[in-house]
């Protein structure tokens, strides 16, 4: 808990007993899970803000029976690579049920490392999800346009799929620290576009252009899955943004669809936090 900020006050919280107390005596319960629930009431805008408990079981299945692995064994090796230190202060920037940032940590002991770990999410689900799951990381239920986090604390920040605050990221990294995106390739699940829309179209190529970030180079993995049970092809939707804004045609078309060949393609995006180290 210990490079948690309070939300309130941006004072760094304490672990005493059952809650985290920043010195101004605003204080957060830590879940029975682990985590500690971090959103200010005024920043939320639903009542359960992010993706449900459903949309999490979802994910958690999909990445679980390993579709994404080369994924996850890619960002491993490029943390390993590119973070040097034995010791280094890795922060998941929108965490989800942990898979990512779980599968780092396993790595890197495997490696000889020892991380220290601690990610933030906006679903409270998805933040008790990997909190269950993955012992020794440290999780908060949290803003990433208010990251709860001690500014210069990090020496690597991984941010898969999640919303870019990118002045949010280069506050919590040290000088020097590396951050690590990860964004869809123009084809990837362009198999499941295509049933789900009339005129599938391709992902937009990011800018890769940050203030404050030297870029240091694109990382392309590509690949093609195949999932045979219709499960597998829902779960896959429901952790994707056409889940929410699919037409109906498309939805019935995709709930008829009982094996599913696509591409997928993420590129990572690699950058140093400018300044000394
Ligand atoms: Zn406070």
């Amino acid at each position: 808990m210990g490079l948690f900020t309070c939300p309130v006050c941006g004072e760094p919280l304490r672990r005493e007993g059952a809650a985290c107390r920043c010195r101004n005596g605003h204080s957060y319960d830590i879940a029975k899970e682990g985590y500690v629930y971090l959103l200010p009431p005024n920043k939320k805008h639903s009542a359960d803000p992010g993706d449900h408990k459903e949309m999490i079981a979802a994910r958690r299945r999909f990445l679980e029976a390993g579709y994404y692995r080369v994924f996850s064994d890619r960002l491993n090796e490029l943390v390993r690579d590119y973070v040097k230190k034995d010791h280094p202060v890795l922060f998941d920037a929108g965490c989800g049920e942990g898979y990512y940032t779980g599968r780092l940590r396993a790595f890197l002991l495997e490696n000889g490392r020892k991380p220290e770990q601690f990610g933030v999410d906006i679903s409270k689900s998805a933040v008790r999800a990997a909190a269950k799951k993955y012992r020794g990381i440290s999780f908060a239920v949290g803003s990433l346009f208010a990251v709860p986090a001690v500014s210069g604390c990090a020496d690597a920040v991984t941010d898969v799929f999640a919303p870019i605050v990118p002045e949010e990221l280069l506050r919590v990294l040290r000088p020097g620290g590396l951050l690590l995106l990860a964004v869809p390739s123009e084809r990837h699940l362009y198999g499941l576009k295509e049933i789900l829309y009339d005129q599938p179209y391709e992902n937009e190529s990011r800018d890769t252009e940050y203030p404050g970030f030297a870029f240091l180079k694109r990382v392309p993995v590509r690949g093609k899955i195949t999932l045979d049970t219709a499960q597998a092809v829902q779960d896959l939707f429901a952790m994707t943004p056409y889940y929410r804004k699919t037409p109906r045609e498309g939805c019935e078309r995709l709930a008829r669809t009982r094996s599913l060949t696509t591409e997928i393609g993420f590129d990572f995006l690699l950058y140093r936090k400018v300044g000394e180290k």
